[in-house]
């Protein structure tokens, strides 16, 4: 087997080249491959992740990407978590050509909308006697489980209706709730080669006549996975390799089906920047979260690529035509992939400095205005500046140092509104040889020159001159002036972000400062 190798192009009526390829040594001019979320919360990296894999080498090999919402489990299946999952693949940039929502000659796209699918299916590999009837129930399973564990056995369903006869089953049908179980032939070894893990063989005594019928009449998860990529025509299955050991179990319905099944392509587990397998203690991990972050969507992009993918040792920046160009099977690799949240902000920073300022200074207004609207009236600035031109200014002093979108608000909102110290801030100069008031009041009186032009070369005259004739540093006069007015030890450049704070804001917040130092 081997991932679609390309074999000549042809042309078209229209002129357009038609790539013809190989796959599992039959030609084909469509590549087909499927994202299967099964709704059960949001779309987490991991997913988001296979769903990127399965995207960028449709696009790349000009095939067809499918959507199919994989809801038969019905206890697991939660109907509003398909709306966030469609929303967050878009906002990712990933669109599909066949799915729920647009339809398409496969369909439908939902499983629940395919039972009678599955049931014709699982019918004809029973009439076939490659399936059986089996009245087993789960209490009796679950002793057996039991006596054999308790004989150090693991337990294997012992093929007990295999034997019953038709009439048997006939009779026992009209009264006992059925399930329909595959049958496993004997000495039979599953062999496939995973574009990533390679070659893989698994004999079928390890794999037990599995239930692909539950009594409720909706079929488990690799029967009508492995019916629906095959009647869907799928070419590869690209997917995380939590599902390597379901891939026997699937090619055992295609065997039995007697169609030739697509190439896998298993995905390396994404871990945390620990080592260990990703969860949310490590952060958030879902798409929508990234998204109220403020991280940029082509930066999650391009971070969910590097997660088991890679095109050389160096380059890490690759726009999402970039990833299509440069994608392929072969360069995944195995190893366990690190999300590593600080390369990320490295990633979207990046990004982020590429934005033409108009662009950014769209997205900080929509942040700022939905910050204020949040924020109880008392804790508006009465001398606010104009909000555009703030933004305006604001964004050269600023972009270079910003990993996402919502960290600007950090150096933005407190334009118009009003601070809160920490306790920190609040006795930072205790043990300092700085006396912080007399350096402000200082301060005040010296800048009330300049009230009617607040301008910040001259205001950092100003603050030199107090410097030379104090005789303290100029770097420590800035330091509890930025404390005052920020509330923080770093800030962006000072006497610029004065200018905009306007002399009124300034003396008030200087104000604010000094009573609180001298209340403690
Ligand atoms: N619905 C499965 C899941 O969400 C995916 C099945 C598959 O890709 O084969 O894990």
């Amino acid at each position: 087997m081997g991932a679609a190798r390309r074999v000549n192009p042809k042309n078209n009526d229209l002129g357009k080249s038609i790539n013809t390829y190989k796959v599992n040594n039959k030609k084909t001019d469509k590549i087909r491959l499927r994202f299967a979320p099964s709704p059960t919360g949001s779309l987490h990296i991991g997913s988001a992740r296979t769903a990127l894999f399965n995207w960028l080498y449709a696009r790349k090999t000009k095939g067809k990407l499918i959507l199919r919402i994989e809801d038969t489990d019905r206890s697991r299946h939660i109907e509003e978590a398909i709306a966030p999952i469609i929303e967050s693949l878009k906002w990712m940039g990933i669109d599909w050509d066949e799915g729920p929502d647009i339809g398409g000659s496969y369909g439908p796209y939902r499983q629940s909308e395919r039972t009678d699918i599955y049931t014709k299916y699982g019918q004809k590999l029973v009439d076939e006697k490659k399936a059986y009837i089996c009245f087993c129930t789960p209490d009796e399973l679950n002793a057996r489980r039991k006596a054999s564990e308790s004989d150090g056995k693991t337990f294997k369903y012992d093929r007990r209706c295999h034997s019953l006869s038709a009439d048997m089953i006939a009779k026992r049908k009209k009264k006992n709730p059925y399930t329909i179980r595959i049958l496993v032939p004997d000495n039979k070894v599953f062999k496939f080669k995973d574009e990533v893990y390679g070659n893989i063989s698994v004999n079928s005594d390890t794999i037990e006549d599995y239930i692909i019928l539950r009594s409720n009449g909706l079929p488990t998860y690799n029967f009508s996975v492995a019916i629906d990529d095959a009647l869907m025509e799928m070419t590869h299955i690209i997917r995380g390799e939590d599902h390597l050991s379901n891939t026997p179990r699937q090619l055992l319905i295609y065997s039995a089906l007697g169609i030739e099944p697509p190439v896998f392509a298993h995905l390396p587990m994404i871990l945390g920047s620990d080592g260990r397998k990703l969860s949310k203690r490590h952060g958030s991990v879902s798409i929508g979260s990234y998204k109220e972050e403020g991280f940029l969507p082509e930066a999650i992009v391009n971070h969910i690529a590097l997660l088991g993918w890679a095109y050389d040792e160096k380059s890490t920046i690759f726009s999402a035509r970039e990833l299509i160009e440069k994608f392929s099977l072969e360069s995944i690799n195995k190893k366990g992939a690190r999300f590593d949240y600080k390369k990320l902000l490295w990633i979207n920073g990046s990004y982020l400095r590429k934005i033409d300022d108009k662009a950014l200074k769209g997205m900080l207004l929509e942040k700022i205005h939905r910050y204020m609207d949040s924020l109880d009236q008392s804790m508006h600035l009465n001398n606010a500046p104009n909000i555009e031109e703030t933004v305006e200014k604001m964004i050269p002093l600023i972009k270079e140092r910003i990993g996402t979108i919502n960290e600007s608000l950090e150096w933005v909102a407190p334009f118009f509104a009003k601070i809160e110290y920490s306790q920190e801030m609040i006795e930072y100069f205790d043990k300092k040889s700085i006396e912080p008031s007399m350096v402000l009041l200082k301060i005040c009186r010296n800048i009330k020159s300049l009230e009617d032009s607040f301008i910040s070369s001259e205001i950092e005259q100003i603050l030199r001159k107090i410097s030379e004739e104090t005789n303290i540093a100029f770097r420590k006069i800035a330091e509890v002036l930025r404390i005052a007015l920020w509330a923080k030890k770093v800030s962006p450049p000072l006497f610029d972000t004065m200018e905009i704070l306007g002399y009124q804001t300034v003396i008030e917040r200087i104000y604010d400062y000094l009573g609180i130092i001298s209340g403690k």
